[in-house]
């Protein structure tokens, strides 16, 4: 009962003002659950927490929960299982905005051309970045994810690196590409390098859209309109983390607040992007925490309709600034894990697509997640840095088989996906090779020659 003494129970050490108390009951929050009702903040922090009159999680009570939960997605979306042939191509992890959550990044002086410090770090041009994803295309992926640390060099385009090379103002996060040892270009660069041949583009998170305008007065609407005509055919919702102010400023205080990253959305949104949505959880927040969380994604997606899946991050602590200083203990129970899915299913009754993060959870945790309200089982991720330089044990790829296998064992439907959905081939187990057919190259071979050879080796080849 380790897990359970740990869970529900506000994450000590911070004064919040939003806690798991409500003056509403587990009994009745279950009940509107189970009929499909719209449920509140309140009947969110009671399932999350399998109630609130009790400490700790009642193991009867949230295996209601995740009854209510599994039975609500053969409701929403059948027994398919979706998974999309993807390649992660991230360009830099050169970044100061020092996310107490996050070691992904390495502090962009270590790249600067006098530098010589070892950071172990990487920084692609738009040719590097375009020469792994042709050869990811001819493999046959889908999707290019690219998601990356806020270089001081990335500007939006070559009118926005002029005015930043012009602007006197220290504040602005902004050195010359030429102090680098190497030069990622501008983002829309990248974004034109990335848009290879009928490939699908996912890029440019809230976060980095913002990074994209420091020092304009352009609108959210115009740096995602200018990235779209580069190529951008979607945007990944992350960087969301908690969406709670008194949150963020503890883990992410050089992060932008909460309604700048919702505006963001919408403004994606507005030029004809979809988008995904995340949680990041299982840190310092609490539940009341997770609860409104979910509750901003729902009234965004009211307003926009455009988010095509959400996606619950587990926080893994190891080699972060938060465990390293001892301000957390650890990452999410596996009880909160399992309520986190089950609980996003049923609160987001407007997005019909909840995944389960193997990189996180593992491959048998993974695989359980399908039965509490998760239908989506991620991409192969062809390369995969952020999960591994955090510390994750279940980084780097997963091959077709290996999907095929593992849903098959769950009896559920593998599913080859599209980014956005739209597009979905059931699988035959039986009619081997099993290999991705939906990318603009895919031709049902297997995407690695040997899948288990190093992703990056194969890529970079
Ligand atoms: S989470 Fe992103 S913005 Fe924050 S430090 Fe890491 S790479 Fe930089």
């Amino acid at each position: 009962m380790e897990d359970a003494a740990r869970s529900n129970v506000p994450r000590g050490r911070f004064d919040f003002e939003y806690v798991p108390d409500t003056d509403q009951s587990f009994e009745s929050a279950i009940a509107k659950a189970r009929d499909g009702d719209r449920l509140s903040v309140a009947d969110g922090v009671e399932l999350m927490t399998t109630g609130t009159d009790r400490e700790g999680i009642d193991i009867a009570r949230k295996e209601a929960v995740l009854e209510a939960a599994d039975r609500r997605r053969a409701e929403v979306v059948g027994d398919d299982v979706t998974f999309v042939a993807n390649l992660n191509n991230n360009v830099t992890t050169a970044c100061n905005t020092g996310c107490l959550f996050c070691n992904f990044k390495d502090t962009a002086q270590d790249f600067e051309a006098d530098s010589s410090e070892d950071h172990g770090g990487f920084t692609k041009t738009p040719e590097e970045s375009r020469e792994t994803v042709t050869a990811a295309r001819e493999m046959g992926i889908y999707e290019v994810t690219s998601v990356s640390g806020l270089h001081p060099a990335l500007a939006l385009d070559d009118e926005h690196l002029e005015m930043l090379e012009a602007s006197d103002r220290g504040d602005l996060n902004y050195k010359s590409p030429s102090a680098y040892d190497t030069d990622p270009g501008t983002y829309v660069e990248q974004m034109e390098a990335m848009d290879v041949d009928g490939l699908h583009l996912h890029s440019m998170t809230p976060e980095e859209a913002y990074h994209a305008r420091r020092g304009t007065d352009w609108s959210y609407e115009e740096v995602y309109g200018r990235l779209k005509d580069a190529g951008l055919d979607s945007v990944p919702g992350t960087a969301a983390e908690i969406l709670v102010d008194e949150v963020r400023g503890v883990i992410c205080p050089g992060k932008i607040r909460s309604d700048e990253w919702v505006e963001a959305m919408e403004a994606a949104a507005a030029v004809g992007l979809d988008t995904t949505a995340t949680i990041m959880y299982g840190h310092v927040e609490n539940e009341a925490h997770r609860v409104m969380h979910l509750k901003r994604i729902r009234d965004l997606q009211d307003r926009t309709d455009n988010i095509t899946e959400f996606v619950p991050l587990s926080f893994v602590h190891r080699n972060t600034p938060l465990f390293d200083r001892g301000m957390v203990e650890g990452g999410a129970t596996t009880h909160e894990d399992e309520l986190m899915i089950a609980v996003s299913r049923l609160f987001l009754d407007n997005i019909d697509n909840i995944q389960s993060s193997w990189v996180k959870y593992g491959d048998e945790q993974g695989l359980k997640m399908l039965s509490c309200g998760a239908n989506d089982f991620m991409g192969t991720i062809l390369s995969e840095e952020i999960t591994k330089r955090a510390g994750g044990e279940f980084g780097e790829f997963r091959s077709f088989a290996e999907y095929v296998e593992m849903i098959t064992a769950v009896g559920r439907t593998p599913v080859e996906r599209s980014t956005d959905y739209r597009k979905k081939r059931e699988i035959d187990p039986d009619d081997p090779p099993l290999g991705p057919e939906l990318g603009p190259a895919a031709d049902g071979t297997p995407l690695l020659p040997d899948e288990r050879a190093s992703p990056e080796t194969v890529a970079d080849d």
